[in-house]
């Protein structure tokens, strides 16, 4: 008897993905896979098939459009995300947050701490929770470790709103939704934050929707 496809070995699951073609589609709020965590990456993929995996991931995260992906965001649980920010935003709205145009990167076994005191908080949104951002207060300086998608030892200090994407994709591999640490009085619809929240700090929104900032 065939077992469900969800229940076959990684390699199966991600091949049986691939083989659409295209942007794989993402799974949203509700779907276990993006609360059970996810395995360490230990070669579970041969390098040709990681290569066309990672691929895929960019692809996806380009046509979301997206600034990061994780694999349990394609149904996917191996300790492996994406990231990619060319940061189209004005120049005050770079300076305020910090959003410096990050390059693309493959992040595998990932892990984050902070480095010093200083808390950023801005809305943010996710792939898997279409619709819909609210304010995280974030670490403002992380130092990220693990590999990168050749198994080259990763050692870096991210700052800024890539510090704030690292820290959510990181977040992902746990089975952590950024709702998890949100202000929840902050939530907002996308129609809300084009018509009232577009500026540069949610300090507007604190006050109107009464929730904290650090
Ligand atoms: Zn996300």
């Amino acid at each position: 008897m065939a077992l469900p496809s969800d229940h076959a070995p990684l390699a199966e699951r991600v091949e049986e993905l691939l083989a659409a073609g295209g942007p794989l589609p993402i799974v949203s709020a509700g779907d276990p896979v993006l609360r059970r965590g996810t395995e360490p990456f230990e070669g579970q993929l041969e390098p040709a098939l990681l290569a066309r995996f990672v691929e895929a991931l960019r692809a996806t995260m380009h046509a979301a459009p997206g600034v990061g992906v994780a694999a349990p965001q394609v149904g996917v649980e191996l300790r492996i995300a994406v990231i990619e920010d060319p940061a189209p935003v004005p120049d005050e709205v770079r300076v305020v947050r910090g959003r410096v145009p990050q390059p693309f990167r493959v992040l595998v076994n990932p892990a984050y701490e902070p480095v010093g005191e200083g808390r950023a908080a801005f809305f943010e949104g996710c792939l898997s929770v279409p619709g819909w951002q609210a304010v995280v207060a974030r670490h403002a300086s992380v130092r990220l470790t693990g590999q990168d998608e050749h198994g080259r030892a990763v050692d870096e200090v991210f700052t800024g709103w890539p510090a704030r994407i690292v820290q959510h994709e990181t977040d992902h591999l746990d089975g952590l939704l950024y709702l998890d640490r949100a202000e929840l009085r902050s939530l907002s619809s996308n129609e809300a934050m084009a018509e009232r929240w577009a500026q540069p700090t949610p300090d507007e929104a604190s006050a109107a929707l009464g929730f904290e900032l650090p």
